[in-house]
Formats: C-alpha cells, structure tokens, sequence
C-alpha cells in the first residue's frame, strides 16, 4: 500500500494501476514503456493541467458535442488507468466505447469487453467488420458502426499511425498525450497535452456547453498554437528552476 501522505502518491497510484492491468494481461510489454514516457513528459509539465490543455480539452468537448456519431477508442492503458471515467465520459457525451489494440489479440480483447460488462457497459471492438484504411490487418480492424463511420474519434495515448490512417479516412481526430513531440501529438486535429485521468475529469466540467458557444471555441482554434504553448511551457518551467535552489524545485 502506498501511503496518502507519500509525496509522489498520485503518480504512484497510476503506476500501480498499470501494472495491475499487465499482471491481468489487459496491459503490454510496450504498455509500460508508453506510460513511462508519458510520466516523464507529466513531471516535465509539472503534473497539472495548464493553460494550452485547459483550452483543447474546451475545444475537443465543443468539437465532440457537434459530431454526429462520436467514438471513444479504448486501448489497454487506457482501461487499466481510467475505465471509470471513460464510462462517464461516454455517457456525458453519448459516445460509443471501442476496443482498438495496437497489439491486438483475441484474448486482451476478451478481458477488457469483460472490465466493461462487469460495470453494466457494452462495447465494440470484438467483432471487427470493417478495416481502417491504409493499416495492415490486425491495426486496422474496427466496426462500422463505430470507428468506420465515425465523424470524430477520440483516441488518447494513441500511436502516430493510426492518428494520420484516421484523419486521411477524414475523420476529425480528438488526442490526449503528454508528449508535445509525438507524431500523434502533431497529426491529431486536437491534441491535449495532459494527462489522461485529469482530461476525463476536465471534459465532465464543461459538459453543459451550448451548441452556439461551442460552433464559436471550434472556429478560434489553432492546434499549432497550442502545441507551441505546451512546448515554451516546458522549456520557460525548466529554466525557471534552474534558476532557483534545489530544494524550490
Ligand atoms: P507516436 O507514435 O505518436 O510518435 P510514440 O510512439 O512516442 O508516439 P506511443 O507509445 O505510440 O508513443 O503512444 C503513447 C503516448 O502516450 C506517448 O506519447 C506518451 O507520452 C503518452 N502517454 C502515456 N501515458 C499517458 C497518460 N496517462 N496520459 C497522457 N498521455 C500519456
Ligand atoms: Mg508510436
């Protein structure tokens, strides 16, 4: 058990539930080396969300809430940190849940459907009838009710690839990943820089947006510009500290 009070609690929290989901086999070997990229990326953040992730978050909610078949696409580390919150997230914004592995095999896909319907939930995913376009087979199986006909997918901690096959699909692509750099981070419409689990909790409290005020976050939204805020964070926090002790870090 790590205790309340251990300074590094939430972040070791996290860790514990990845490692949970590998030891249930929902999580991969390359699971573990994603989430330790993304905890690198959070500590150079600061491990909050600012300014830069505040306003994709705004914009992804408007941009979900005009979409007409919306499709939150699941993955194993997604699962093990936060099916709690995708649930209601899902729920919130009537999207459908769609199991889509990189490293996709029959039984991952089995035990998470299964984390799903242990909370009451249905999913897609395990019985792929349509192909994202430009993948080889088993990254490319999806629904056609889900993925295929999405008009907007949100894929956090997603793989570069698959973020560029779903845009050429012309589908508009929602992201959530730490790294600024990643080819994800770059090819997504939207690109939230932050963590997955403070995203989910974000996006609940502009749920209540209206269609007009959300037509008008969508049109002023520049995802360069916010990549760029991400980037001059890091670097004006690291130089920031490196002008103050040590023990002010
Ligand atoms: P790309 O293929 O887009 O260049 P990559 O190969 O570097 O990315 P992947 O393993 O494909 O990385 O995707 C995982 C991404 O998710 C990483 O960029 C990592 O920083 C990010 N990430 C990991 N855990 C989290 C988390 N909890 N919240 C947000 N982002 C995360
Ligand atoms: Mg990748």
């Amino acid at each position: 058990m790590i205790p309340k009070s251990h300074p590094r609690y939430e972040s070791l929290m996290k860790r514990e539930k990845i490692i949970d989901g590998f030891k249930r086999g929902i999580v991969t070997y390359a699971g573990l080396i994603a989430h330790g990229r993304g905890e690198t990326f959070d500590y150079l953040i600061g491990e909050k969300s600012e300014e830069f992730a505040i306003e994709a978050t705004k914009v992804a909610v408007a941009a979900i809430k005009l979409s007409k078949n919306p499709v939150f696409s699941v993955n194993g580390n997604v699962v093990a940190l936060a099916i709690d919150d995708v649930i209601k997230v899902a729920d919130a914004f009537n999207m459908k849940i769609e199991i889509n592995l990189f490293y996709r095999t029959g039984e991952r896909i089995r035990k998470i459907v299964k984390e799903f319907k242990n909370r009451g939930v249905n999913v897609l995913g395990d019985r792929p009838n349509a192909r994202i376009l430009g993948l080889d087979h088993a990254r490319a199986l999806c629904t056609k009710e889900g993925i295929y006909s999405a008009d907007l997918v949100l894929v956090p901690l997603e793989d570069g690839d698959r973020t560029r096959a779903l845009r050429n699909m012309g589908k508009k692509v929602v992201t959530i990943d730490l790294n600024p750099l990643s080819r994800s981070a770059r090819t997504a419409n939207i690109t939230i820089v932050d963590e997955l689990t403070r995203v989910l909790k974000n996006m609940m409290r502009f749920v209540d947006v209206s269609e007009n005020a959300a037509r008008e976050i969508l049109s002023r939204y520049n995802n360069e510009k916010v990549l760029k805020d991400a980037l001059k964070h890091i670097n004006q926090r690291l130089s920031l500290l490196a002008t103050l002790p040590q023990d002010k870090w």
